[in-house]
C-alpha cells in the first residue's frame, strides 16, 4: 500500500495551499480528489458563450483578502478591477424602479437609518477572532429578525433585507444576519466596501483556474483526479484512506471537503456529534448563480431586487451577440437555467425588454462533492458550529473555507485555512 507524510482529500484553493506549503516543507503529499479537475467551488469555463470564459463558482477578490491576494502576487496572475455601474436598477416585485434609490423620498431617512444600523452592528465584533467567542449572539438570527431588530421597515428593509440574501445566497429565514455583518466587519466596517467585497471586486483575467494551477504545480504534490473518498480510518500509527481507484495510508489526512459532504464518507473513528450534526445541517449558501446572454438589456445594468426571483442581475461585459448577466437567486431551484424561457422571464423582472440568447449554470446545490454553494452560516450556527468545522479529530485536520476566520466561504478563506492547516500539521510533528 502506499504511504504519504500527507493526504489531501479535495483539490479546491484549500486542499492545492496545504499541499503546496507542506511540499515546501519538505512532506510527501497525496492529493485526492473526487472531480476530473482541480479548483473545487471555483470553476472556470474559458469558451462558453460565443468565447467568453465564465465563472461557475468563485470569481471576485478585493485586496483586503490578504491571502488570496499575496498568491495573486507571488505567482504574477493577472487580475482586473470591475467597472462600476453606469446606473443601479431596483425591482420590487417585478417592477422596475428609475428613481435615485429604491425608496421613496419620504423614506430616505429610513434608509439612512438602516444604513446607520447595519454599520454600527458590524463594528461591534472584530472579525479577525471567533464570533462566537464575542458578546453578538444577538446578531446571529436570520435576516429578517435582524431587520426587524434593527427597527427597519417599508422598502429599506426590503432592500436590506435583499442585499443580505444576495450576500448569503440564503433566504431572509435562514441564512444569519451575523454572517454577513462580518462582510462589512471584515472590510473595516464600510459599507463600500462590502459592496466591492461582494460584486465589484476584482476578477481573474484568465479565471480562477489561473491561480490553482500555479499553486499546484509551484508544490509539486502527486495529485489523482476521478479519485472520490469513502473511507477514512484513523488507528495509532496513522491513517487509512479508502477511494475508488485503491486505498492508501498516511501520517495525516487534510480534509478540505464542503461540510454537507462529511456525512457521506466512513470515518472510523466516527465523526463526533457535532460536525455530523452540521454536515446534516448543512450551511445556509443555498442558491444559484446563473450566466445569461441577453439582448435589450442596458449594458450597464447593475440591479438588486425584492420579491423577484433572482435577487442580483448585473451586466458583466457587451459581445457582438449581447450583455453577459451574472445573476444570484437566494434558493436553488428558483430559476431553472435549463430552460431559457425561464430564465428570461427572471431576467425581465430587471430588464422588461430582456430577450435571453442563452444560459449556463451548475446546479452546486445538487453536486454530490459540494452540497451547496458558499458556505455562509444558517441563523444559530455559529453559537453551534464555529469552532467544531475547523477542529482537528486525532490525526484528520479540518480544512476549507468554511473553517477560516475573516473571510470563511471567500476563496480567500479558502487559502487562509490551507495554510493554517498545514501549519498546524508542521507543528504538530516537532
Ligand atoms: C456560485 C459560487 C459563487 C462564489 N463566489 C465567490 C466570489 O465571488 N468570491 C469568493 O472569494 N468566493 C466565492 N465563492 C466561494 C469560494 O469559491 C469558496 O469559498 C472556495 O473556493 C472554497 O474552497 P475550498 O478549497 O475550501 O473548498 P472546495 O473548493 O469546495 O474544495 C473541496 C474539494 O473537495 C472535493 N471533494 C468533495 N468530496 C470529495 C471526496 N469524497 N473525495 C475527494 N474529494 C472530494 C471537491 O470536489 C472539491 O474539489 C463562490 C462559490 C460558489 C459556489
Amino acid at each position: 500500500m502506499d504511504r504519504h507524510d500527507v493526504v489531501v482529500i479535495g483539490a479546491g484553493f484549500a486542499g492545492l495551499t496545504a499541499a503546496r506549503d507542506l511540499r515546501e516543507a519538505g512532506k510527501d503529499v497525496l492529493v485526492l480528489e473526487a472531480r476530473d479537475r482541480i479548483g473545487g467551488s471555483t470553476w472556470y469555463q474559458p469558451d462558453v458563450f460565443d468565447g467568453v470564459g465564465l465563472e461557475m463558482g468563485g470569481t471576485w477578490i478585493v485586496p483586503q483578502q490578504t491571502h488570496v491576494w499575496a498568491e495573486v502576487q507571488r505567482y504574477g496572475i493577472p487580475v482586473e478591477d470591475s467597472e462600476l455601474p453606469g446606473r443601479m436598477t431596483w425591482s420590487d416585485r417585478g417592477t422596475v424602479l428609475d428613481t435615485l434609490l429604491p425608496v421613496p423620498p419620504q423614506e430616505y431617512e429610513q434608509l439612512e437609518h438602516a444604513v446607520r444600523a447595519l454599520i454600527a452592528d458590524a463594528s461591534r465584533f472584530d472579525p479577525l477572532r471567533p464570533l462566537s467567542e464575542q458578546d453578538v449572539a444577538d446578531l446571529d438570527v436570520p435576516i429578517r429578525q435582524w431587520a426587524e431588530n434593527a427597527g427597519l421597515t417599508g422598502n429599506a428593509k426590503e432592500l436590506m433585507m435583499s442585499w443580505f440574501c444576495g450576500c448569503a445566497n440564503a433566504n431572509e429565514d435562514t441564512g444569519s444576519a451575523l454572517d454577513i455583518l462580518r462582510w462589512c466587519s471584515s472590510m473595516d466596517s464600510s459599507l463600500w466596501g462590502m459592496v466591492q467585497a461582494s460584486v465589484l471586486g476584482f476578477t481573474f483575467t484568465n479565471g480562477t483556474a489561473s491561480l490553482a494551477r500555479a499553486i499546484l504545480a509551484d508544490g509539486g504534490a502527486q495529485l489523482r483526479l476521478s479519485s472520490p473518498v469513502r473511507e477514512v480510518e484513523s488507528d495509532d500509527e496513522g491513517v487509512t484512506v479508502t477511494y475508488d481507484g485503491g486505498v492508501v495510508r498516511a501520517d495525516r489526512v487534510v480534509m478540505t471537503t464542503p461540510v454537507g459532504v462529511w456525512q457521506d464518507i466512513e470515518f472510523s473513528p466516527a465523526l463526533p456529534a457535532d460536525k455530523l450534526a452540521i454536515s446534516r445541517e448543512n450551511h445556509a449558501g443555498q442558491g444559484q448563480k446563473v450566466w445569461a446572454l441577453a439582448r435589450n438589456v442596458p449594458e450597464d445594468i447593475s440591479g438588486f431586487g425584492w420579491g423577484t426571483s433572482f435577487d442580483y442581475v448585473g451586466a458583466m461585459k457587451t459581445t457582438e451577440r449581447g450583455v453577459v448577466l451574472v445573476c444570484f437567486a437566494p434558493e436553488h431551484d428558483r430559476v431553472d437555467a435549463a430552460d431559457l424561457a425561464d430564465v428570461q422571464r427572471a431576467v425581465r423582472e430587471f430588464a422588461p425588454e430582456a430577450e435571453v440568447l442563452d444560459a449556463h449554470s451548475h446546479a452546486w446545490v445538487h453536486d454530490e462533492y459540494s452540497k451547496g454553494t458558499w458556505a455562509t452560516f444558517r441563523a444559530g450556527q455559529f453559537a453551534e458550529y464555529e469552532l467544531c468545522v475547523g477542529r482537528t479529530e486525532g490525526r484528520v485536520h479540518f480544512s476549507g473555507s468554511h473553517t477560516a476566520r475573516r473571510w470563511r466561504a471567500f476563496i480567500d478563506g479558502a487559502i487562509e485555512s490551507g495554510k493554517r492547516t498545514a501549519a498546524e500539521i508542521l507543528a504538530a510533528e516537532q
